[in-house]
């Protein structure tokens, strides 16, 4: 994964991707924040795995009629656990990178703030 704040390459770990929910990335080295850009590839992608990973099992089930809590606990458990690898991956090659400008400036006292005081104190 490519940062767009210091143009590092870097792994995309398992760390990062579960310390970084909703596409919101801390790189490593530069320690500045980026945003993975959601596009409809990684949309339609992200949903088709779930149709196919958990849809069908649990289609399966009711049509054979499975009344049992922990079984239908166990699919969709499993169905997860496939789709986030699916996820990760689809995060590295379907999703843009940016930077996250605005935000980083609202983590910063505002400058036009402090010109007006510092004229006010002359
Ligand atoms: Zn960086």
């Amino acid at each position: 994964m490519k940062c767009p704040n210091c143009q590092a390459d870097f792994e995309y770990t398992w760390t990062i991707y579960f310390k970084n929910p909703l596409g919101r990335i801390k790189c490593p080295l530069c320690l500045r924040r980026f945003r993975l850009k959601s596009s409809a590839k990684y949309w339609s992608m992200l949903i088709l795995s779930l149709i196919i990973f958990s849809g069908f099992p649990i289609i399966g089930m009711l049509a054979l009629g499975v009344n049992d809590g922990v079984t239908w606990l166990t699919y969709i458990g499993l169905g997860i656990l496939i789709v986030l690898p699916i996820d990760k991956l689809l995060d590295q090659r379907t999703r843009k990178t940016e930077t996250m400008e605005m935000e980083d400036k609202e983590d910063r006292p505002s400058s036009a703030g402090d010109t007006e005081t510092s004229v006010h104190e002359k």
